[in-house]
């Protein structure tokens, strides 16, 4: 009930803020129901074949917080596609609140490597493979300056460090969805295609983010075009390349202010995080009233009552268009008629639902070395009057020898 409160509120402030179009309309009878909503329940709406629906799994900073995640989007297309850009610390509990079959969340592009844009690889790695995906995870993602900087040898390494994880798995699961195959792309390429089928387009272009390596990602299908910009100073690639965006995402930090007030900066910290690491508010509004898109999503900084009004004043000295200044679970429908932005809302105990097809079977018996040893196997406590009942009903009931 009280989070039910927080998102109208919340969706309230957003409708303050600029031209968002809310649903809404007249309840008719007592009876009835309402006929349009402010709010998305996942899992109940049918994407039409030209739509896009595109979801903040994470909207916060490295140190994610319950309201907010590390950065992730989620963008849905309407032939049945999804994809993940990026896959921030925290945010696969917003993502699993959607209902979503694993196996259709197999595809992840990241913009880089920090761990805000990558932390929950882990999560979606392990807990798709246990939760019904059927093949690999695919992920796509840049190169750097020197090969132990680019998304292959991340990959590789996080691979090795999950080895016990991996391997322990590997004995009662098919090893398939384990694996991960990774897709290292050039990151200088400029509005080179990195992804192209079923009329879904992806093209990456150069970031300027804290090193080399950092990417944007521009999506196009059904003759839409959503920018997903990671994290990135203001750069000549973004506004050439955003331009004519149907939704163009792009960072915008905390104010210097807030930073030294609430976030313990010293002020020459502050002014070098908030203006010439990350995108200041003044400088997203400058970068969007020149891109000039449909709909501007400013992100990347705690979304809080005491911090929101000074990054949108902030914005708003230099832009005036529409904009949402995004929070996790935000959704924006996107067709070339109409941009809905509304609030997902799910009960925190929803699972993934599982998939129209099977996981592969696991490995037959004696063929994976099993990775306990007899000395710990010798240390079972004997349990079999206690549980052998049940298991003998349970046997009975689903035919099992
Ligand atoms: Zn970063
Ligand atoms: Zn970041």
């Amino acid at each position: 009930m009280k989070k039910n409160i927080i998102i109208l509120a919340s969706l309230l402030i957003m409708m303050m803020q600029g031209n968002v179009m809310a649903a809404g309309g007249a309840v008719k009878s007592p009876t009835g129901i309402a006929p349009d909503r402010y709010v998305y329940y996942p899992g109940t709406e049918a994407l039409a074949k030209d739509e896009i629906r595109l979801f903040a799994c994470g909207t916060g900073l490295p140190a994610a917080r319950r309201s907010q995640a590390a950065t992730c989007w989620l963008v849905e297309t309407g032939n049945g596609d999804k994809f993940l850009f990026d896959i921030g610390t925290g945010s696969m509990v917003n993502v699993a609140a959607l209902m979503i079959p694993y196996d259709f969340l197999n595809k992840v592009f990241l913009t880089h490597l920090h761990t805000d844009h990558w932390g929950d690889l882990s999560t979606l790695w392990a807990g798709g493979w246990t939760a019904g995906r059927t093949g690999p995870l695919k992920i796509w993602g840049p190169s750097g300056a020197t090969e132990d900087m680019g998304t292959k040898y991340a990959v590789e390494h996080f691979l090795k460090s999950f080895n016990w994880d991996a391997t322990t798995r590997n004995f009662v699961l098919s090893p398939k969805p384990g694996e991960i195959t990774v897709k290292e792309f050039d990151y200088k390429a400029v509005n080179k295609v990195v992804y192209d089928e079923n009329g879904v387009t992806i093209r990456s272009i150069p970031a300027i983010h804290a090193g080399d390596g950092p990417v944007s990602f521009i999506l196009e299908y059904a003759g839409l075009k959503v920018v997903i910009g990671g994290d990135t100073f203001p750069n000549k690639w973004y506004i050439e390349h955003a331009k004519n965006a149907d939704v163009a995402i792009h960072e915008t930090f905390l104010t210097p202010e807030a930073l030294v007030s609430l976030y313990g900066q010293s002020p020459q910290q502050a002014l070098g995080v908030g203006t010439q690491i990350h995108t200041s508010p003044q400088a997203f509004g400058k970068v969007m009233s020149t891109v000039k898109p449909r709909h501007a999503i400013g992100y990347h900084f705690f979304n809080d009552e005491n911090t929101r009004y000074g990054v949108y004043d902030g914005v708003r000295e230099t832009y005036d268009g529409p904009l949402s200044l995004a929070k996790d679970n935000m959704v924006w429908n996107i067709t070339k008629d109409n941009i809905n932005i509304r609030m997902a809302v799910s009960p925190d105990e929803a699972w993934s639902v599982a998939g129209p097809t099977k996981p592969p079977r696991p490995p037959a018996r004696g063929t994976v070395p099993n990775p306990i040893t007899d000395f710990i196997k010798a240390g079972r406590w004997n349990v079999e009057d206690a549980q052998g009942p049940m298991i003998k009903e349970f046997k009975k009931e689903h035919n099992m020898k």
